[in-house]
């Protein structure tokens, strides 16, 4: 099987999110198949609720369409480096790998901050990629900032 990275559909939803006035970051999440499972971007806005992060979002949806609670084998594309929540959230659901864009020194919990995957009460920890397609990444996030102030 051939490797297909998935992070143009995660940047699209990243400017999706941007022109809902969300922060723009977009995440997808694919079967062991290879097959989309689902794919969101940031709503906490739109929802009002503060734990509408493009990840949370596409893996709760990836559960529901599996119907278990759990993505073993599976990948996580998201846009940039995952907060220490969705960090946690993505060790619960036991993905195998995560490809993530941008780094995120300010608020990301896999290379800075809590480094959520280094530590024992980590129970699982997927494979990382990092820097996939981080410079179009970035510049979604640069580019909603600059147009804000
Ligand atoms: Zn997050």
């Amino acid at each position: 099987m051939t490797f297909t990275s998935h992070m143009p559909l995660a940047l699209d939803e990243a400017r999706a999110a941007a022109a809902r006035g969300e922060v723009p970051v977009g995440a997808v999440v694919v079967a062991p198949d290879g097959r989309v499972l689902a794919h969101a971007g940031n709503e906490t806005r739109g929802r009002n609720d503060p734990t509408a992060h493009a990840e949370l979002l596409a893996i709760r949806a990836a559960c529901a369409a599996l119907g278990q609670e759990r993505l073993t084998g599976c990948a996580l594309y998201v846009t940039l480096e995952p907060c220490a929540m969705c960090a946690a959230a993505i060790a619960a659901s036991r993905i195998a790998r995560l490809y993530y864009g941008a780094a995120d020194p300010k608020s990301g919990g896999v290379a800075h901050g809590a480094r959520v995957f280094a530590h024992p009460q980590a129970h699982h920890a997927p494979e990382v990629y990092d820097g996939i397609a981080a410079e179009a990444a970035a510049a979604l996030l640069t580019e909603f900032f600059a147009a804000r102030r």
